[in-house]
């Protein structure tokens, strides 16, 4: 069973007289363990398309199925719970809390979690920040790391739940290129490790990471395709970089 699955979702924006069709008939079916890229120009509907995956909207028409349920049937609080319990989201800007620590960032989620009370929040905190490599981290504030260990801490955040899938929304859009190599190689790391990844990015460099790129144009996906091998893809983006540092 797929994890996302759509049947012809359309997203209207009605404005007056004016009706924008950011989204006109999306079919798409992600499977456990995919690595996924969307990409696209502006405009495209990629915005538009996360948060109907990540359920904070809801299509104008047609279906989303996220791991068996039927999102157009859940009431708003469902929705928000659907929302909590199932998606990890990694955002541009991190979105940390400034005044607070790392593993509290992280146990944040599972405070959300309405329908069982967990009682080892802290625990699992600091699981998954020694996933992601800041085990010796927990008790910074995010004004004393760096912008690649925020960002690492905000995808422990978004695992910390145990989620069906993490969104990534230009995940790296604030990083230099080394450390967006870093936090690629992490998520990389973590879709080895089986974790369903769904990310949209406008640097095509990215796209030696994914296992899979559907491109998005006028509210459509225009292409889907896998990448086939991946090592080669990296070694020929190396190959490229090498003789690019050397003009
Ligand atoms: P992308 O993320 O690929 O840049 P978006 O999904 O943000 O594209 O936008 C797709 C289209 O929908 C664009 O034409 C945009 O102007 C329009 N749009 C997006 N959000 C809204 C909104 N809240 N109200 C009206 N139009 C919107
Ligand atoms: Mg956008």
């Amino acid at each position: 069973m797929p994890i996302i699955e759509m049947h012809g979702v359309k997203r209207f924006y009605v404005m007056g007289d004016i009706t924008v069709k950011a989204l006109r008939t999306i079919d798409l079916s992600i499977e456990q363990g995919e690595f996924v890229a969307v990409m696209g120009p502006s405009g495209s509907g990629k915005s538009t398309l996360m948060n109907i995956i990540g359920c904070l909207d809801k299509p104008t028409d047609g279906v989303y199925m996220l791991d068996g349920l039927n999102t157009k049937e859940a009431k708003m609080d469902e929705f928000a719970d659907i929302r909590n319990q199932k998606i990890g989201f990694v955002f541009q800007g991190f979105n940390l809390l400034s005044r607070t620590t790392a593993v509290e960032n992280v146990e944040l989620p599972l405070f959300y979690n309405r329908k069982k009370r967990i009682s080892d929040s802290l625990k699992r905190a600091e699981a998954a920040l020694k996933k992601v490599g800041l085990g010796t981290r927990l008790d910074h504030v995010p004004s004393q790391l760096s912008g690649g260990q925020q960002q690492r801490v905000a995808i422990a955040r978004a695992l910390v739940n145990d989620p069906a899938f993490i969104l990534a929304d230009e995940p790296t859009g604030n990083l230099d290129t080394e450390t967006t190599i870093e936090i690629m190689a992490l998520f990389q790391e973590l879709n080895d490790q089986g974790i369903t990844i769904v990310m949209v990015t406008h640097e095509p460099d990215m796209a030696c990471y994914v296992k899979r790129i559907i491109t998005m144009q006028d509210g459509l996906v225009v292409s889907d395709r896998q990448v086939n091998d991946r090592k080669k893809a990296s070694e020929d983006l190396q190959a490229w970089r090498v003789s690019h540092s050397q003009l």
